[in-house]
């Protein structure tokens, strides 16, 4: 499929790039392909798809898209974030070492320690990434890849993405930077010296909470080409629905992007000033070193935000689970980056799969909060919070 190429702005390309009209019926926007086979002229002799684990046009439309809009030169899409982080690890060879930032993805950290650890003999090793002068000491000569979230999660703790990639480079390994908090939107990390972004398609990018998907992007074509085998290879391709869902809400990433920030920074503010908030946590506010790095390489903060309550006020589930009773605008629900605002409660939901003492080192505590902060009328948003939070002084 062509593509103009003189598109410049992130709104028009998100729109365009890899979506020019269908050049059999001039549909406006891309079919969905759902074929799993294609016919061919004669032996040999294919247009360009020959079977739907390997090619299809409706994918190919979405990872065009996500290829310009991430900065990079190709975009490989997978039927979910998992398979796609999963697809990168699967480059390792038996004794090569992952560091990874502490503040990772619990499904991540279970994918290195239940898997990968186990049964392909990978060396993984957390440590603080936010602590830069610390890191090189923390590589070896197996160190093959270096695997940082940031902003984080929960704690939405940032890092220096350019900093992070000298020192990689440095020793030999890749980066990987798993860019789904901030979306293309708000930071390219391909950019600032990354090897490869990967990204759960499920939440910003999608945006609407119907698709599960993952994405693989970087610039160097034999990465490109390695990750492109290993999903025809393993097959955790990315439906023709799911890319055309994903594609839909592409095209809105930039609007509804601007409205999760500026709700995202009023909830901030509002919780900071709020009697029964203990510690707010959002991308830049922790220390001064955290504000310059998200200044340098994000375009704004984003949509999440974590708080911790006051023990005092909440000391054990019982209380913490009575408070999430109250919400009635936020869902308590996994998952993040749709148009509805959700609640979760890490220690018990997205971090779960953490060991207690794992968490309570990562400071992952029972009294913590993580909003997903919707696109809905801030109004709305600040009156569920108070309410919630106000029952909590009144216990
Ligand atoms: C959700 C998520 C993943 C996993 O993506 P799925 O699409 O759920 O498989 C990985 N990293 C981060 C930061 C996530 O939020």
């Amino acid at each position: 499929m062509t593509h103009p190429t003189n598109l410049t702005g992130f709104n028009t390309r998100a729109i365009h790039v890899g979506q020019s009209p269908d050049p059999t019926t001039g549909a406006t926007i891309p079919p969905i392909y759902v074929s799993s086979t294609y016919t061919q002229d004669g032996l040999g002799q294919h247009r360009g798809y020959e079977y739907g684990r390997g090619d299809n046009p409706t994918r190919e439309a979405l990872e065009a898209a996500l290829a310009s809009l991430e900065d990079g030169d190709f975009a490989v899409t997978f039927a979910s974030g998992m398979a796609a982080g999963d697809s990168i690890l699967r480059m390792l060879k038996p004794g090569d070492e992952v560091v990874a930032g502490l503040d990772l993805y619990g499904g991540v950290y279970r994918l290195l320690e239940t898997v990968y650890r186990p049964h392909h003999h990978t060396q993984v090793r957390y440590i603080d990434l936010t602590r830069i002068d610390a890191v090189p000491a923390s590589l070896s000569e197996k160190t093959r890849i270096l695997w940082v979230e940031t902003p984080s999660n929960p704690l939405l703790q940032v890092a220096d993405i350019q900093a992070l990639a000298t020192v990689a480079h440095e020793s030999g390994a890749l980066l990987v930077v798993d860019n789904t908090f901030a979306s293309p939107y708000l930071q390219n990390p391909l950019h600032w010296g990354a090897d490869l972004v990967v990204h759960s398609m499920t939440k910003y990018i999608a945006g609407h909470s119907d698709a599960i998907g993952g994405a693989v992007l970087g610039r160097d074509p034999s990465l490109g080409e390695h990750l492109r085998f290993i999903r025809n290879a393993a097959g955790a391709t990315l439906g023709p629905f799911e890319a055309w869902l994903i594609l839909r809400g592409l095209k809105t990433l930039g609007v509804r992007m601007d409205r999760h920030v500026a709700n995202a920074e009023r909830v901030a503010d509002f919780l900071a000033h709020h009697p029964a908030v203990a510690r707010v946590y959002y991308p830049g506010h922790w220390t001064e070193e955290a504000g310059r790095i998200v200044a340098r390489q994000m375009r704004a903060p984003g949509g999440m935000v974590s708080f911790e309550v006051h023990s005092a006020l909440a000391p054990d589930l019982a209380a913490m689970g009575r408070l999430f009773t109250r919400f009635r605008v936020f869902s308590l629900a996994e998952s993040l980056g749709g148009v509805e605002s959700l609640v979760g409660h890490p220690a018990t939901m997205t971090h779960a799969a953490l060991p207690a003492f794992v968490r309570s080192e990562r400071g992952i505590r029972d009294q913590l909060i993580r909003l997903s902060v919707g696109i809905e009328d801030y109004a709305d948003l600040e009156a569920d919070l108070r309410l919630a939070l106000d029952a909590l002084l009144e216990a």
